[in-house]
């Protein structure tokens, strides 16, 4: 396509800058650009693309059920969304009592979490907690849960009630009181850079929550759907919360979303006060129940399992002095450097025909499908050592220049 980054900037909205290719086809890990340039894709849209690119239940389930029903509001039910709804239910282990709605994003699922956590509310619990440095979404809700100012300021005032406390324990105890609708959660801060909780956190806010009759919610847009290694990133921590949210890996590349419930609070919404136009038409939870079925039917976690261990050790290997640690779970994995490179390497790295980004100056996330093989992570490991040396090279050179 002749001068598409013209188009770019003459046609799109300057929401993003322009992007680093114009991607064509995908197959597998694999994607390419209009030039035939092959990449090898370590981020799968940002925790995406589970099945990586045309997985061929991907393709059945999109075009069977087009072929099929797509849509058929609200005003009916269809059998895709009951069959999503019962998979979400078991595998995140709900019980009888849990409950789903269906969204079309994770901003959209975020959506629906704080409406939930409203209905928690009295006229003295009015509030809504989460924290410094989180990621929820963009819209104007999630965007309140959202703890970066430099997202927020362009846009305020922001949701009344909505807060934000440092990710620390003493922090926590200190937030939470009778005040306290819900606290909402991700597991692993994956756009602050796959940040970790202090050991404990997450055990100790859903102590905290109960304690004060707040609901504890989990965003798990970017940690769920196997992506740490086990269904949800929860289920890692020994704690049940009373929601989740989820969204990126759910449908591999359809657009979908949801909000699920554990325990009474699948009783806190009311017919008529929560609703969507597209959200669980039966093309996006039919889309959904292929990628779980998959996962499941593949043995995919066992694969982000095995994967994760061969990439922290391949890192390991390159013994670089530009590597600090690797920190996260599963195929959601940051590597932490020592200098802030991170957006240099990035572009090294995609020049090589690597697809990584960068979440934060010192950091480059890995979020590959979870269908990545062992010779994937080999070229994946012998690309990015590479372009770490050149690095390393020249800063060796600085130093003693
Ligand atoms: C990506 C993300 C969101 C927002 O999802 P959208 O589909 O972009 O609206 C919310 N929460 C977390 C943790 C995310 O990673």
């Amino acid at each position: 396509m002749s001068d598409w980054k013209g188009r770019v900037d003459a046609d799109m909205m300057r929401t993003f800058p322009t992007g680093q290719a114009l991607l064509v086809r995908g197959e597998g890990t694999q994607v390419w650009d209009e030039d035939g340039n092959r990449y090898l894709d370590f981020l799968a849209g940002i925790a995406v693309n589970s099945l990586g690119h045309a997985h061929p239940a991907f393709v059945a389930a999109v075009t069977e059920q087009a072929a099929t029903l797509a849509h058929a509001s609200n005003l009916f039910n269809t059998p895709p969304q009951l069959e999503l709804a019962a998979r979400l239910k078991r595998l995140a282990g709900t019980g009888e009592q849990g409950r789903v709605f269906f969204a079309n994003s994770g901003a959209e699922a975020n959506e629906a979490a704080l409406k939930l956590a409203r209905r928690n509310g009295s006229p003295t619990r009015t509030r809504v907690l989460s924290v410094n440095g989180s990621f929820h979404g963009r819209t104007m809700g999630a965007l309140a849960l959202t703890g970066k100012p430099s997202l927020q300021e362009p846009f305020l005032p922001m949701l009344a009630g909505v807060e934000q406390f440092e990710p620390t324990l003493q922090a926590l105890r200190d937030a939470i009181d009778d005040t306290v609708q819900a606290v909402v959660l991700e597991p692993i801060r994956g756009e602050a850079g796959v940040r970790m909780f202090p050991d404990g956190f997450l055990a100790e806010a859903r102590e905290l929550t109960r304690a004060h009759g707040a609901l504890l919610i989990l965003d798990e847009v970017q940690t769920g759907i196997g992506r740490t290694g086990t269904w949800f990133a929860f289920e890692q921590e020994g704690i049940v919360p009373d929601a989740i949210t989820l969204a990126k890996g759910l449908g591999g590349g359809f657009p979908i979303g949801a909000l699920v419930t554990f325990g009474a609070a699948s009783e806190l919404f009311e017919p008529g006060q929560h609703g969507t136009t597209f959200g669980g038409n039966a093309l996006a939870t039919a889309v959904g129940s292929a990628v779980l079925r998959t996962i499941e039917d593949d043995g995919l976690l066992d694969n982000v399992r095995e994967r994760s261990a061969q990439i922290r050790s391949a890192v390991a290997s390159w013994d670089s002095p530009l590597v600090d640690h690797v920190r996260g779970r599963g195929l959601l994995l940051g590597i932490q450097l020592t200098a802030p490179i991170a957006a240099e390497v990035q572009r090294a790295a995609f020049a090589a025909g690597l697809i990584v980004n960068a979440p934060a100056p010192d950091t480059i996330r890995l979020a590959p499908p979870l269908i990545v093989s062992a010779a994937e992570v080999e070229e994946f490991s012998s690309v990015l050592a590479g372009v770490l040396s050149r690095f390393a090279d020249e800063t060796d050179r600085k130093a003693t220049a």
